[in-house]
């Protein structure tokens, strides 16, 4: 173990107290860089879970987060944004060392979640309802009410920030909120838990529990005592979540995966399109929901596109998070095994590899960076989610040609457009069936914009102001005052 375990650190965050697992069981927490078990977690179980939702339950009852003044509110969600600033410079290494990250993008999730805070405290007394005119004889007016408990599952890619995401929003809107966090990287978003504490939010708002998500998970989301589901994951996963949901009927959000196409056309600045991909796919290795996994080009630009992209995914190189390389790992062995395998069977479907194309030579999990030529938009890499550094590059001849290739997946989440023409940018954007559409900047946007997805990209909207209208619901007032 060369991780420091202190502080609760390694332990689940139940209601404000740092407890062990159930029989003091564990889970063992991998460095992707190296393969090696850095550390380990207490796994959660099923008395944990009954003692998170009794805490839930107890906070809703007594509105510790509802009855207080709108203010105060947003003032405690302020300084949670401040206690996660403080806690950045200790979380940051242990989330590199436990994701692969590098170390600066460890840090800006602890920075990204900050801002989530401080951006829905920012609306914390601004949820304001409004009054319906229905004549003389009464007084109409809507009341936006906290759902209650939200049970929020988090997956590994961005750990900490996702967690901040939905959880500044649901707190902001006064609920309480069971969290629970990805087994393969748990250990930096539980110290979100310490944040909490030193901000003083009531202790038995939120919970932070570890478990295996097929067990605890699954638990969480049965449960009939929760009153949302805030999913982010993949489709299998959000698909057996919904089934699960519809038991209770249980409200549920879903943030799912992506195949998402950027459409370059013949007047793109091709140098403004290759900083894109390099963040668009290569940022994390490619394990982000909305990265650039296809990347659709005119035939006029075509062979020089992927001659630059290939050549960018040549000069990525690979490394530790902690030495900042250009090139990270991927979460596990078992990532890196499924990403080669659909990679050495695409060339079996027509596509041409253009750079990497295989895992490297190596300790830990790292997929060369790779770029397939020429690949068929029907084929099985052009249709199903890596997570991981690979992009398929397909040409082009028409406009339409572009939209139908961008819009034939089952996926929705986002879409980019490439071009210098405004009338054009403009018109794809209506025409691409996505969340959310970039135009010459791929990721451009931040936590003010919502995100979400179509199709088996998931449904709802999170980020933005929008997304804290999920945390609420409508509650209709009719008065009548007629004697
Ligand atoms: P996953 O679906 O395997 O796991 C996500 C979370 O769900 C984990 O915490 C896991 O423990 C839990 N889980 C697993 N089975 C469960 C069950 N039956 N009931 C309840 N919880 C369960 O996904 P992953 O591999 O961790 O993440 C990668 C996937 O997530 C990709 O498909 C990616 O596109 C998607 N993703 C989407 C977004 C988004 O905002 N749209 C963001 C990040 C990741």
């Amino acid at each position: 173990m060369n991780l420091v375990i202190r502080d609760g650190l390694g332990r689940n965050f139940l209601a404000g107290r740092w407890v062990e697992g159930e029989a003091g069981a564990r889970i063992a927490v991998e460095d992707p860089a190296t393969g090696e078990i850095v550390a380990e977690m207490a796994r959660a179980g099923e008395r944990q879970l009954a003692a998170a939702l009794e805490a839930a339950r107890g906070s809703v009852a007594r509105g510790d987060l509802s009855a207080m003044r709108p203010g105060a509110r947003a003032d405690l969600m302020r300084r949670i944004a401040g206690c996660i600033r403080a806690i950045a410079d200790e979380g940051a290494p242990i989330l590199c060392r436990e994701s692969g990250k590098r170390l600066s993008d460890a840090r800006g999730e602890f920075e990204e979640a900050a801002a989530y805070f401080d951006y829905y405290g920012g609306l914390a007394d601004k949820i304001e309802g409004k009054q319906i005119p229905l004549g003389p004889d009464y007084i109409d007016y809507t009341l936006f009410e906290p759902v209650g408990i939200s049970a929020q599952i988090v997956p590994w890619n961005f750990p900490v920030s996702l967690a901040a995401r939905s959880l500044a929003p649901a707190l902001a809107a006064g609920n309480a909120v069971i969290v629970k966090s990805p087994e393969l990287d748990p250990l930096a978003l539980a110290l979100l838990g310490r944040a909490f504490q030193e901000a003083g939010l009531p202790e038995a708002a939120v919970s932070i529990l570890n478990g295996i998500g097929s067990e605890l998970g699954a638990r969480l989301v049965a449960s009939s005592e929760i009153d949302q589901i805030v999913f982010t994951g993949s489709v299998p996963t959000g698909q057996a979540i919904l089934r699960a949901a519809a038991e209770n009927v249980t409200p549920s959000l879903m943030e799912l995966g992506g195949k998402s196409a950027a459409v370059a056309f013949e007047d793109a600045d091709l140098d403004r399109l290759v900083e894109s991909v390099r963040g668009g796919i290569f940022f994390n290795a490619g394990q982000v929901c909305s990265a650039m996994s296809r990347l659709l080009v005119h035939r006029s630009l075509y062979d020089r596109a992927v001659e630059a992209v290939a050549a960018l995914a040549d000069g990525l190189e690979a490394g530790h998070g902690f030495d900042e390389a250009a090139h990270t790992p991927v979460i596990s062995a078992g990532q890196l095994d499924g990403i080669e395998a659909m990679v050495l069977a695409a060339p079996g479907q027509g596509a041409r590899i253009a750079a990497g194309g295989a895992r490297l030579d190596r300790a830990g999990h790292f997929m060369a960076p790779t770029i397939l030529a020429d690949v068929d938009p029907g084929s099985d890499i052009a249709q199903q989610e890596l997570f991981g550094p690979v992009l398929c590059v397909t040409p082009f001849e028409t406009e339409a040609e572009a939209v139908a290739i961008a819009n034939g997946t089952e996926f929705g989440l986002v879409a980019g457009v490439f071009t210098r023409d405004l009338a054009r940018a403009h018109r794809l954007a209506g025409r691409l069936r996505a969340g959310q559409v970039f135009v010459n900047e791929w990721f451009a946007g931040g936590i003010a914009t919502p995100f979400g997805g179509i199709g088996k990209s998931g449904f709802g909207r999170e980020k933005g102001v929008e997304a804290l209208y999920n945390y609420v619901r409508t509650k209709n007032v009719a008065i009548s005052l007629k004697e």
